[in-house]
């Protein structure tokens, strides 16, 4: 289903015109930010390709912007593929062997990769080399190509999808966290700035405060509130156009939407504040598991109006009250 507020990335987002182009215009993640730029640095110094670099983190944080970002600060090339679009070890061995000395190769949803892809990879990442069977049978032989200098920039919506060997073959694991509503206000601005829009700080604290602590959605929010002002002759956004227009969206005040209202209403009606487990979810949502852990929980989480716990997820207090419900004895606060 398409969620307005869904971090995913869809065609009108026009993500490419927003992206900063640097680290000092990237906003937020002020330590992944410092330690890039450390690492960068260094590596530039000794004349080396970057290490290795993992992104994970939610959707809509800034994994690709800042792939892009580290190739563009290297001063080298830059090549995007994802997991899934690899689907046999010749195809990512035609990628890597096309590859320039020191190119960034950024490979989204990597926890997706096929088995057999993923094993080229670790002597690539380890020796900058492949490992190529040649023929079959008897006769098969094993040639060794090596590869440029490269650095791999793999993105990843929970580091724990990745298996071990993967994951330990990246130098510089970074978590990306949600924005504070004061980042997502610089987003915000920033981003009307780059549309030549005119929005008024009580405005973008309104549209920054429902973006679910995603520079995505915030982008795209801003988008749908222009929409509403440009129809209704408002020459400003202000507050009180966004909060309309983000109403009749169906935004809540906390940023969540439908999707996540039905989310937390199951748990309540259904499941009188759970514990109840995801897959049980998942079929009386009729989402796929992967969107209510990466897309749905995390943030509600974040915002501590649910748990997950061993035995499964549990509305809090908050869950409770945002539905307008009053809590039952013995809900976490
Ligand atoms: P991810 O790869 O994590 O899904 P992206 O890098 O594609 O996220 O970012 C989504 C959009 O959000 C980009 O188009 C960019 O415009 C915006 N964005 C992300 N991070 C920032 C940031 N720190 N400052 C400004 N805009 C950002």
């Amino acid at each position: 289903t398409d969620r307005l507020i869904t971090p995913a990335r869809i065609a009108e987002d026009a993500d490419a015109a927003l992206r900063p182009k640097t680290l000092d215009e990237f906003i937020g993640q002020k330590g992944a930010r410092e330690n890039l730029r450390i690492f960068i640095q260094a590596a530039k110094q000794r004349g080396e390709a970057l290490d290795h670099v993992l992104f994970f983190g939610p959707p809509g944080l800034g994994k690709t912007t800042l792939a892009q970002i580290v190739a563009k600060e290297m001063g080298v090339g830059f090549r995007a593929t994802s997991g899934p679009v690899i689907a046999k070890s010749g195809d990512l061995a035609a990628l890597l062997t096309n590859l320039d000395e020191g190119d960034v190769l950024f490979v989204d949803e990597i926890h997706r990769l096929a088995p057999a892809v993923e094993e080229i990879l670790y002597p690539a990442m380890e020796d900058r080399a492949l490992d190529l069977m040649i023929g079959e049978g008897p006769s098969a032989r094993s040639v060794r190509i090596d590869l440029p200098r490269f650095t791999l920039v793999g993105a990843t919506t929970r580091q724990g999808l990745l298996t071990t060997p993967l994951r330990d073959r990246f130098g510089i694991p970074i978590r990306l966290q949600f924005y504070t509503v004061p980042e997502l206000e610089l987003v915000v601005r920033r981003a009307a700035a780059l549309l030549g829009l005119n929005v008024t700080a009580e405005g973008s604290t309104e549209i920054a405060r429902r973006s679910r602590g995603t520079p995505r959605i915030a982008g795209r929010l801003l988008r749908r509130v222009r929409d509403f002002a440009n129809v209704a002759g408002h020459a400003a956004v202000d507050a009180k156009i966004a909060d309309a227009a983000l109403l009749r969206l169906d935004v809540d005040h906390l940023g969540l939407d439908l999707m996540d209202r039905r989310y937390l209403t199951m748990i309540a009606d259904i499941y009188r504040g759970g514990p109840v487990g995801v897959e049980t979810l998942a079929a009386g949502l009729s989402e796929p598991r992967d969107t209510i852990e990466e897309v749905i929980e995390p943030y509600l989480i974040q915002l501590g109006l649910i748990a997950r716990t061993a035995r499964g997820r549990c509305l809090n207090a908050g869950g409770w009250k945002h539905l307008g419900l009053n809590p039952p004895e013995g809900a976490q606060e």
